[in-house]
């Protein structure tokens, strides 16, 4: 049994900039085993072994392995999306009742309950999310994504006469066919649920392709699925998984038997995606990167407004789509955000996800971590002043053979005078760094603001309504929050331009996976 990933150092909690002493890190750490569907499909209901598990996943903060993971090979993929269509049409899942979906749904919603604590584990073990925001958020977000999913479809109707007096005039929603789920790693559980729910609800059957980078978690939330699909009296074959890296996805995407894609991850396997799928024109959902400004304007309560949206950008480590990465704050409180950015830049500490409280963890890779350092070289190459962490690791982590520090932390950073030339301004950085850019009139802050591939998310700060209320109007992005203001329960998610296309979330996801049939002639029966 190995104890302590980090028992070979004192300091268990990084600061930014200072020495470790919090008490995050005194929690022994066991390495768990990956779940075994890790190297396993699941096709028809059965867990098969991949063929191929060339794959090794790491455990960001303590880079050991945690084992292999399957690589599906298109034979593979086909047996998935064959399962998947006999479940759809010979086994009659495209005219199941509303009732027997929504009860499936709910089946599996209350085994999910009653696994959330191996999932946040599991999650904080294999993405290094800290165990409390695993469970808090992580966890606790996708089984609410789900009981929204299944309230809003309760509440739908699926075939509507727009006109009472002419009800031979009918709308129907049906349900798309076979799709194919496509998911990243960053809130692992939250994009399975917000495709796996919808899809359901939707009446579609489905093949899900969970990250490589999170293949046990998705193991997981698999076997909960099934024995939901089995509890239910469903066709094992409405859902079947695939692991795999982008190869496999390739696969699936392209596969004839697929009709609608669901995509979460980077803008540029999307673009990938939305060619190939043109080619059949498969219906496509892409929830893709993003590089969202926080506007703060001089009538707003800044110390309240740097404090959140600081802890905006870094949560997760920095590695969420809508992350609040880029400040953009007006001249006459520039000096005093800026104070007041570097002040909690340097108070936020990074440390073992085992551990409870509210540390960062590390980035979910190698590659990701030197992403990260690659994009705070540029911005201090380019000219960007920086005012609060900087390159490398943290001080006070465990050290290595080499006196390496362990673990792929980054430093919690600011740049000040960043210029919209700059890359750190332009491109998704993906890691705990936020940028600041001073603006001198509205209309500076809405080019600034727009000024951008992506549009994703937008954060407004102001005391002002009605200037809210023209920002949230002028503002290219797919969702605008006031204030610090949640989206609301089973709020649409999704962006404009390079962010993607279409949306997700409570009524309108379940829609994404429904075509719409006018009928003429005949009243519902
Ligand atoms: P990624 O694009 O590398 O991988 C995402 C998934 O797609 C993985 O399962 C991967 O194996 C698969 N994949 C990769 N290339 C593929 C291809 N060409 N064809 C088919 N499948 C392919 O992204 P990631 O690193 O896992 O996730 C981070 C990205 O996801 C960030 O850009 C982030 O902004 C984005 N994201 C967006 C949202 C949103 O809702 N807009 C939410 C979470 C993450």
């Amino acid at each position: 049994m190995e104890t302590g990933r980090f028992e070979n150092s004192d300091a268990h909690v990084a600061g930014s900039n200072k020495s470790a002493s919090s008490a995050a890190g005194t929690a022994a750490w066991e390495t768990r085993a990956m779940a075994p569907g890790a190297s396993r499909n699941m096709i028809g209901g059965a867990w098969v072994s991949c063929a191929s598990t060339a794959g090794m996943s790491i455990d960001p903060a303590s880079e050991k392995e945690l084992g292999s993971y399957g690589l599906a090979s298109p034979a593979e993929v086909d047996a998935a999306v064959g399962a998947a269509r006999r479940a759809f049409e010979a086994e009659g899942w495209r005219a199941a009742p509303k009732a027997l979906r929504l009860e499936t749904l709910r089946a599996i919603i209350q085994r999910l309950e009653a696994k959330a604590e191996d999932l946040a584990q599991e999650i904080s073990q294999e993405i290094g999310a800290p165990i409390d925001f695993a469970r808090a958020r992580q966890v606790a977000h996708g089984l609410d994504h789900l009981r929204i999913i299944l309230a809003a479809a309760e509440a739908a109707r699926d075939d509507v006469a727009p006109d009472p007096t002419t009800p031979e005039h009918r709308v129907r929603y049906e349900p798309m066919g076979v799709a194919a789920l496509i998911t990243p790693w960053n809130w692992p559980f939250n994009q399975i649920a917000l495709k796996v729910g919808a899809a359901l609800a939707a009446g579609c059957a489905m093949v899900l392709k969970p990250s490589e980078l999170a293949p046990s978690s998705a193991a997981l939330i698999a076997e909960e699925v099934r024995a939901g699909l089995a509890a239910a009296g469903a066709p094992a074959g409405v859902f079947n998984l695939v692991q795999g890296e982008a190869a496999s996805g390739r696969a699936l995407v392209a596969h004839p038997g697929v009709d609608a894609i669901s995509f979460t991850g980077s803008t540029a396997a999307g673009r990938e995606i939305a060619q190939i799928a043109a080619r059949d024109f498969k219906r496509v959902t892409l929830e893709l990167g993003g590089k969202s400004p926080n506007l703060l304007f001089a009538d707003c309560d800044a110390p309240r407004a740097v404090r959140q949206g600081v802890a905006h950008c870094f949560r997760n480590a920095g590695q969420s789509c809508n992350a609040a990465s880029r400040m953009l704050v007006e001249r006459s409180i520039y000096d005093e955000v800026l104070a007041l950015a570097a002040a909690e830049a340097e108070a936020t500490t990074v440390g073992d996800p085992a551990a409870p409280g509210g540390h960062l963890g590390p980035q979910v890779s190698g590659a990701q971590f030197d992403r990260v350092q690659a994009l705070i070289a540029s911005g201090i190459e380019q000219g960007a002043r920086l005012i609060a962490g900087g390159l490398g690791k943290p001080p006070g982590l465990p050290r290595g053979v080499y006196g390496e520090g362990i673990g792929y932390f980054s430093r919690p950073t600011v740049f000040a005078d960043v210029a919209p030339s700059m890359r750190i301004f332009r491109e998704e950085i993906f890691g705990p760094v936020l940028t600041i850019t001073p603006f001198d009139s509205e209309d500076e802050a809405i080019a600034l603001a727009n000024d951008s591939a992506y549009g994703l998310a937008a954060y407004v700060q102001t005391g002002d309504p009605a200037r809210a209320d023209r920002l949230a109007r002028a503002l290219r992005a797919g969702m605008v929050q006031v204030n610090g203001e949640s989206r609301a329960p089973g709020a649409p998610f999704g962006g404009v331009k390079a962010s993607g296309v279409g949306r997700e979330a409570g009524f309108w996801g379940v829609r994404a996976f429904q075509e719409i049939k006018a009928i003429s002639g005949v009243a519902a029966r």
